[in-house]
C-alpha cells in the first residue's frame, strides 16, 4: 500500500504549486491527475502566454477583484503570498515576462515556462506525479485507520491528508470535472451554486441579426450591469461575435451579470456624442454615416445608421430628435443577453465549495485532514491574472499549514 503525508488530487496551477512547496518542506507528496496531460489550463491561459499574476492586486480589499459569497475569505492567503512573491519565483527561474496593461503580467515566450517552473519546484521537493489516474473512492479515517484511503485506477493509496485541487467546470474537454464538489458533498460540506464566469454573452438569433454583420469588430467601450450598489462598470475592449459579445469587457461583466437583466454599453466612451453630432450637423454637408465614422468604427456607424432611414441623409437634413436618439443609443445601448457560451468557453466557474466550511488560514475544511485550494472554492477573480494568484496563494497557505501540522 502506498503511504503518503499528502495526496493532492489535481495537477493544475494550485495542485502543482502546493505540491512543490509542501515537498520542499519535507513532506512526502503524491499528486494524482486523471488527465494524461497536466496543467492544461496554464498551457492555454493568456493566449498561450499565461497572465500569471497582477501587480494591482490589493489584498487588503479583496472585494475589488474577487467574487465570493464572502469576499474577505481570500484576504489572509492573498496577503501572506503576494504577487511579488510569485514574481520572485518566476525571476529565480529566469523566466522573461512583461506587463501588458492594468498590472497584468505575461510570459514573454510561453505559458510552458510556468509549467516547467512548477514541475522543477515539484522535483526539488521529491514530489511524485501520477497522470492518467482516476480516484474512484475516498474513505475517511476510522478508529482503526488514521489515514484517508483512496481507491484509484492504479490501486489503493493511503494518506494522512487529502488536498482537493480539481479546479472548476470550464473547458471539460481538457479535464475539468465536478469531482471536487462531489467530495465536498460526500463529507457534508456546503456548496455555493456554480455558474460559468468570464464567458462570452449570447443573444437570440433574430434580435441579434442586425449586429451579426459586426462579427470580428473590436473597440474600447464602457460596459456595466446591475443597479445602484450592485452596479459594476468596466472600461475595456469589446468584441462582436456571430452569436453575441465577447472581449475583456464582456468577460469581466459576465461574472456579475444576472440572467434576465440588461447590460449597458457606451460604444464611444471617449467622445461627447450629442455635442459632436450637433456640431457635425452645423458644419458638414456629408452623409451622417460618414461623419459618425470619424467618431466610432465605420462598420458600427453603418450598422446603426442602417437601422433608421431618418439617419440616412446628409448631416443638415437629419432631424434633431433622430440625432439625439442616435447619440443615446450608442452611448447607453441597453441589451439583455439570452445566455452565455457556457462552460465550453468560460474561463472560470463562479461558486464552489462554501467558504463557511473552509479555514481561510489553512484551507482545511470542516472535515479534518481534507483541504481545498484554487478554483474549486467559492473564490473567483477578475480577468487579468487574479485567478492564478488565488491558485498560488491558497496553495501556499495550504502547504504551510500541512508542514506545520505534519512536521510539528
Ligand atoms: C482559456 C482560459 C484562459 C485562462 N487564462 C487565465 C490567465 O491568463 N490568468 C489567470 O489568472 N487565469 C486564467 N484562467 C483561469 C485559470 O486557468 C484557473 O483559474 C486556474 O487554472 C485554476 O487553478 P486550479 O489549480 O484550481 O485548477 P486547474 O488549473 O483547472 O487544475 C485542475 C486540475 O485538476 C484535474 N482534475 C479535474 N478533475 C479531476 C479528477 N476527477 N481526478 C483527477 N484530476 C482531476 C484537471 O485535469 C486539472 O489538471 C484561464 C482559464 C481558461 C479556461
Amino acid at each position: 500500500m502506498n503511504q503518503w503525508d499528502v495526496v493532492i488530487v489535481g495537477a493544475g496551477a494550485a495542485g502543482l504549486f502546493c505540491a512543490g512547496v509542501a515537498g520542499q518542506c519535507g513532506l512526502k507528496v503524491l499528486v494524482i491527475d486523471h488527465s494524461d496531460k497536466i496543467a492544461e489550463k496554464i498551457r492555454i491561459s493568456g493566449g498561450g502566454r499565461c497572465n500569471f499574476t497582477n501587480r494591482l492586486l490589493d489584498a487588503s480589499a479583496p472585494q475589488k477583484h474577487f467574487i465570493s459569497q464572502n469576499p474577505h475569505f481570500c484576504r489572509s492567503a492573498l496577503s501572506r503570498y503576494s504577487p511579488q512573491d510569485f514574481i520572485d519565483l518566476v525571476q529565480k527561474h529566469g523566466i522573461a515576462f512583461h506587463e501588458k496593461h492594468k498590472g497584468q503580467l505575461f510570459c514573454d515566450h510561453s505559458a510552458e515556462d510556468i509549467i516547467r517552473m512548477l514541475l522543477a519546484e515539484c522535483q526539488a521537493g521529491g514530489v511524485e506525479i501520477r497522470t492518467g489516474c482516476s480516484v474512484k473512492s475516498v474513505q475517511a479515517p476510522t478508529e482503526d485507520n488514521t489515514h484517508y484511503t483512496l481507491g484509484t485506477s492504479d490501486g489503493p493509496v493511503q494518506t494522512t491528508t487529502l488536498v482537493v485541487a480539481t479546479g472548476g467546470l470550464s473547458i471539460p474537454k481538457i479535464g475539468a470535472s465536478d469531482w471536487g464538489y462531489r467530495i465536498a458533498s460526500q463529507f457534508g460540506l456546503r456548496l455555493v451554486e456554480r455558474r460559468p464566469g468570464l464567458v462570452p454573452l449570447t443573444f437570440d438569433g433574430v434580435g441579434w441579426a442586425p449586429y451579426a454583420q459586426l462579427a470580428g469588430l473590436a473597440l474600447p467601450v464602457g460596459i456595466e450591469t446591475g443597479e445602484k450598489k450592485g452596479r459594476m462598470h468596466f472600461d475595456e475592449d469589446l468584441l462582436f461575435t456571430h452569436r453575441g459579445l465577447s472581449g475583456p469587457g464582456v468577460l469581466q461583466i459576465s461574472s456579475y451579470w444576472q440572467e434576465g437583466t440588461p447590460i449597458r454599453l457606451n460604444l464611444a466612451p471617449e467622445v461627447n456624442l450629442p455635442e459632436r453630432l450637433q456640431e457635425a450637423k452645423l458644419r458638414s454637408k456629408k452623409l451622417l454615416a460618414n461623419e459618425l465614422a470619424t467618431l466610432v468604427p465605420s462598420r458600427l456607424a453603418e450598422a446603426w445608421v442602417g437601422q433608421n432611414p431618418a439617419l440616412q441623409r446628409p448631416c443638415p437634413d437629419v432631424p434633431d430628435k433622430a440625432l439625439t436618439q442616435l447619440a443615446e443609443a450608442l452611448s447607453r445601448w441597453s441589451l439583455t443577453p439570452t445566455g452565455s457560451e457556457g462552460y465550453k468557453k468560460a474561463e472560470v466557474t463562479l461558486g464552489g465549495v462554501d467558504t463557511r466550511d473552509v479555514s481561510s488560514q489553512t484551507m482545511e475544511s470542516k472535515q479534518p485532514g481534507l483541504y481545498f485550494i484554487g478554483e474549486v472554492i467559492d473564490v473567483t477573480g477578475w480577468l487579468g491574472g487574479y485567478n492564478f494568484q488565488w491558485a498560488w496563494a491558497s496553495a501556499h497557505a495550504c502547504a504551510q499549514a500541512l508542514a506545520e501540522k505534519l512536521l510539528a
